[in-house]
């Protein structure tokens, strides 16, 4: 069992300890349900007793429930400190690289820059707005103060097409435990759920993602055309480790990323586990960069990447990771992710830019 300080997986940890707490207290209360039908079932073999039986039976069932309460506000609030954990992680704290920090969003610079006195206005359309909770807005826009005039202009050209803003709500992992479910965009629903437990500067990291992928979507899945795919594909192939100089390269691009701070940017990070499918070299870099300090390599699973769809297809998860991860980029305009981008994956910031302009 590992031990953690600050970290994302810390918090991590709280929010499936949570999770847990949930699913035990639904599942003693199923279990006193089945117990209750069982005793009615039984009720003219029991005769005398039956009334006795069932009156332990009902005051034990409002303790039970009284209990699932507590428990249910107890995870409420493990989250809620979850929450707190990776605010603090985002903020800076426990980072290996001080002043660099892993603060990329904009919202995070907006308000460290004591901006929040007089609230940020952005280009964002009041349509796109009003489709946020009223607690969101504020936070919206303030992180859209500075995104670029095409980015804008891309989401409000589009924001009649979205359908909704919702709640993730919750869903069953593969052992059917009930889950606390990301965000994600809807291609079939054109909606994009987020989840609500995030905090602010979370919240508006995410959706910048998310949106990506609806724009992806919308122009007409861009991120699956072939002049992206043949991109994708020249950039993996140079930093092939088989061969002396793909090593060399992506050792370099490695070391660029840990110099400069870009490693403490999710979308940065999740573009090159996309490229590379979790090299291995990439995996024990972070790892062994990891010791020193808290560097969190974001990305997805290598299932995840090669994914397929109901015909046997790829589903090019790696493209359409790519793009949002680009578009979150170019939304923030945090220079040190910019240039890292194109700096090493220039056929594929090309493509996405002749998309976006
Ligand atoms: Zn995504």
């Amino acid at each position: 069992m590992a031990i953690y300080a600050i970290s994302i997986e810390g918090a991590e940890s709280l929010n499936n300890l949570a999770n847990d707490l949930i699913v035990c207290a639904n599942s003693v209360v199923h279990s006193s349900d089945i117990l209750d039908k069982k005793i009615a079932g039984l009720s003219d073999g029991l005769g005398l007793y039956a009334e006795e039986i069932s009156g332990i039976t009902s005051r034990n069932k409002a303790t039970l429930l009284q209990n699932e309460d507590l428990i249910l506000e107890l995870a409420n609030r493990i989250n809620i400190l979850a929450g707190e954990i990776k605010q603090m992680c985002f903020a800076g704290v426990g980072l290996r690289i001080a002043g660099s920090g892993s603060a990329v969003n904009s919202y995070q610079r907006a308000i460290e820059g004591g901006g929040l006195a007089v609230p940020f206005v952005s280009a964002l359309s009041q349509g796109l707005i009003d489709m946020f909770p009223d607690n969101r807005r504020k936070a919206i826009h303030t992180s859209y103060a500075n995104a670029p005039e095409k980015i804008t202009n891309i989401i409000n050209r589009y924001a009649a097409s979205l359908t909704n803003i919702c709640e993730s709500g919750y869903g069953r992992d593969n052992l059917g435990r009930l889950v606390k479910n990301g965000c994600f965009y809807s291609p079939q629903g054109k909606y994009i759920a987020m989840n609500e437990q995030l905090n602010d500067a979370e919240y508006t990291d995410v959706f910048k993602h998310e949106v990506g992928h609806f724009a992806d979507d919308i122009m007409g899945e861009v991120s699956n055309s072939p002049e992206f795919i043949s991109a994708m594909d020249s950039v993996t192939s140079k930093f092939d480790s088989n061969t002396p100089d793909g090593r060399q390269r992506l050792n370099d691009m490695l070391d660029d990323a840990f110099s400069t701070g870009a490693c403490f940017d999710r979308n940065v990070t999740d573009i090159i586990s996309a490229l590379l499918v979790n090299s291995p070299t990439v995996e024990q870099r972070f790892k062994s960069e990891s010791k020193t300090g808290y560097v969190a390599n974001y990305k997805h699973d290598t299932d995840y990447w090669h994914e397929l769809d109901e015909n046997g297809k790829p589903r090019n998860t790696r493209g359409s990771e790519i793009f949002a991860n680009l578009f979150a980029i170019e939304t923030d305009q945090y220079r040190i992710s910019r240039n890292f981008v194109e700096r090493w994956f220039p056929e594929v910031t090309g493509v996405f830019d002749s998309y976006i302009s």
